[in-house]
């Protein structure tokens, strides 16, 4: 079994050409979801982790609002409970939201049981508070070992990493950040970028400089779901 969801994952990845973005369907059906990119239409998708944030947030979605652009927040159950507004607001103006566990742990140190509270837990949470049900799994770290891929199945998420990685938790420099995705991108490409990262964050004005310039190159922004064919 194992054989073959290693070979099933490698034809996924051969398949889709985006080398860090995992996509598992339920055990019960044993199949990698198929997902279909078209590299004409030049889709993309920007994703933010580790919300909400009461300030950060808000401050991101009327940047998106602005552009036209759609998003993926992976949120952090616990932070959403924190910040129901923020979290609201991201529901209201369309966004896809995302399980990104109730409590950021890393993952390693959890057992199966463990995994499944904290997949669980943030599932209720965004649901309580949001009223959406969370259709896409991100691990914290991006660890997307044997046991998480299996904890994911159980909830019948695909599992999204990244493409580009911006870095923005750690570098405070906007002109670095908007780089590392005007130097990267390609068509299919998934944005890692956080609106919690703590003090002094550069994302909102790594936004300004992103955004005007890849809509002017062409790129349509749009939700992890819709990028992969999850409908
Ligand atoms: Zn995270």
């Amino acid at each position: 079994m194992r054989d073959f969801l290693r070979r099933m994952f490698a034809l996924f990845l051969a398949i889709c050409g985006i080398f860090s973005v995992f996509t598992i369907k339920s055990a019960a059906v044993g199949v990698y979801r198929s997902v279909s990119l078209d590299p004409e239409k030049k889709q993309i998708a920007l994703t933010f982790d580790d919300g909400p944030h009461p300030r950060l947030t808000l401050e991101i979605l009327s940047i998106l609002q602005e552009y036209g652009v759609k998003a993926t927040f992976f949120m952090i159950g616990e932070n959403a409970r924190n910040y129901p507004e923020a979290a609201r607001a991201v529901a209201a103006a369309g966004h896809e939201i995302g399980n990104h566990t109730e409590h950021h742990l890393h993952l390693s140190s959890l057992n199966e049981e463990g995994l499944l509270k904290e997949l669980s837990a943030c599932k209720n949470s965004i649901f309580s508070v949001c009223g959406v049900k969370p259709a896409l799994f991100r691990p914290p770290e991006g660890a997307a070992t044997q046991t998480v891929l299996r904890c994911a199945e159980r909830f019948s998420y695909p599992v999204i990493l990244w493409s580009i990685d911006t870095k923005d938790w750690e570098v405070k420099n906007a002109g670095k950040i908007a780089d590392s995705v005007l130097s990267g991108i390609k068509p299919g490409a998934i944005i890692l970028m956080h609106d919690y990262v703590g003090k002094n964050s550069k994302t909102p004005e790594a936004l300004r400089r992103i955004l005007p310039k890849l809509i002017e190159e062409g790129y349509e922004f749009v939700t992890v779901s819709e990028l992969l064919g999850f409908g």
